[in-house]
């Protein structure tokens, strides 16, 4: 597997999203520790929210690993060519966006951007 800026940047694009709401998931769920015990009132009274918190949190980390995933399986598939997307540069799979010129499509593999929706 060839390492270059162009992997590294896909990379990049690929997985930032995913890993940064897994991250934000883990982080969460390493502060609330549910399973200590409460003697406080204080403590008594915002359990059952820090428990909400907790699979919330818990729930995030999943969303953000199964994405993450999905992306990877996008990634594989692509490189085994086996994915044929919008994008006309190097095939992969496009995303639908609108920006401030219309709607426009822009590629998860290689970054380049299109007019329409392809
Ligand atoms: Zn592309």
């Amino acid at each position: 597997m060839d390492i270059n800026a162009t992997t590294i940047e896909r990379n990049f694009r690929l997985y930032t999203l995913p890993g940064l709401l897994a991250l934000l998931g883990g982080g969460v769920l390493l502060l609330i520790d549910s399973s200590a015990e409460s003697t406080g009132l204080f403590d008594q009274m915002i359990a059952p929210l820090k428990r909400g918190i907790f699979w919330m949190a818990a729930g995030l980390t999943l969303v953000g690993l199964a994405w993450a995933l999905y992306r990877a399986w996008l990634e594989f598939r692509w490189m085994q060519g086996q994915l044929l997307g919008g994008c006309a540069n190097c095939g992969g799979p496009v995303r639908h966006l609108d920006g401030r010129y219309g709607p426009y499509s822009k590629c998860l593999m290689c970054g380049g951007k299109r007019n329409g929706w392809h």
